[in-house]
């Protein structure tokens, strides 16, 4: 498991993405927060290195 941390275009919240493989650009993802979707690109991953095998909350 593969836990990426998202920024939403559109209201700036941040949130973690996880997802079985680590190639997760093009998908979409809904915001928890404002519920608009986007797409996932380079632009809305914080770190693409952030690869841990447990869930961890960061504020
Ligand atoms: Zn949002």
């Amino acid at each position: 498991m593969y836990v990426f941390k998202l920024k939403c275009p559109h209201c700036g919240n941040e949130m973690l993405y996880s997802s079985k493989t680590r190639f997760i650009k093009g998908k979409r993802k809904r915001c928890v927060y404002c519920g608009k979707s986007f797409e996932v690109s380079s632009a809305v991953v914080k770190d693409l290195n952030a690869i841990n095998t447990k869930m961890r909350e960061t504020k």
